[in-house]
């Protein structure tokens, strides 16, 4: 602490204010915060490769740089961090708040990696391991068939084909990507669905 630092200053420190109120108060005690944010984002990205991509959120198509490097511990190839990219001509580096947490789409600890189900009017979960994945789908292409049998339509009163459902609607996520949205339209065509959307064109 220097000379010129005050009681209030050193309330702020010790933790009485919040985070930011501290920061401020290291500011104002002459440490460069700055430069030690910075060196710990330099930190973080030193033997990282970079990549040039685009934000899978929406049609903006705002240009992002992901920054990866191998991990020692699991041998695999980790992305660390997804910024804005300055060269992009549409974006020039920026994201929106949703762009920005683009991060926590590739790398989430708290994502759920197990089956989730409920029983009809239950209020907790199954048990963990009662649902494995293939008992998951094959529940799920029970219901998919059933509704869509419920109110199939293949040809009309003057004996059109149509193929039609009309019970089913598919709207495809902003991060499927291309092969994925093809695949989705096969499939949902193949039923008859004609109510297909995707949230990147919303
Ligand atoms: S979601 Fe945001 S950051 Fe991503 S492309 Fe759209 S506007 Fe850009």
């Amino acid at each position: 602490m220097t000379a010129t630092s005050t009681r209030r200053q050193f309330l702020k420190l010790s933790g009485v204010g919040t985070a930011g109120v501290a920061a401020a108060g290291l500011g104002g005690l002459g440490f460069d915060l700055a430069f030690a944010s910075e060196r710990v984002a330099r930190r973080k990205l030193e033997g990282t490769k970079t990549t040039a991509s685009i934000c899978p959120y929406c049609a903006v198509g705002c240009g992002t740089l992901i920054q990866a490097k191998h991990s020692e511990s699991s041998g695999l190839t980790e992305i660390v961090n997804i910024e804005g990219n300055p060269d992009s001509p549409i974006s020039t580096g920026s994201l929106c708040p949703k762009g920005s947490a683009t991060f926590q789409l590739a790398v989430n600890p708290l994502r759920i990696t197990t089956v989730k189900h409920r029983k009809p009017n239950a209020t907790e979960w199954d048990k963990d391991g009662e649902w494995d994945r293939a008992k998951a789908m094959d529940r799920i292409t029970e219901l998919v068939a059933t509704t869509r049998d419920a109110a199939f339509v293949e040809r009309l009163p003057n004996g059109k084909l149509i193929n039609q459902n009309t019970n089913i609607v598919a709207l495809g996520g902003a991060t499927n990507d291309n092969e994925e949205n093809y695949l989705i339209c096969k499939v949902m065509r193949m039923m008859g669905v004609v109510r297909i959307e995707n949230q990147a064109r919303i």
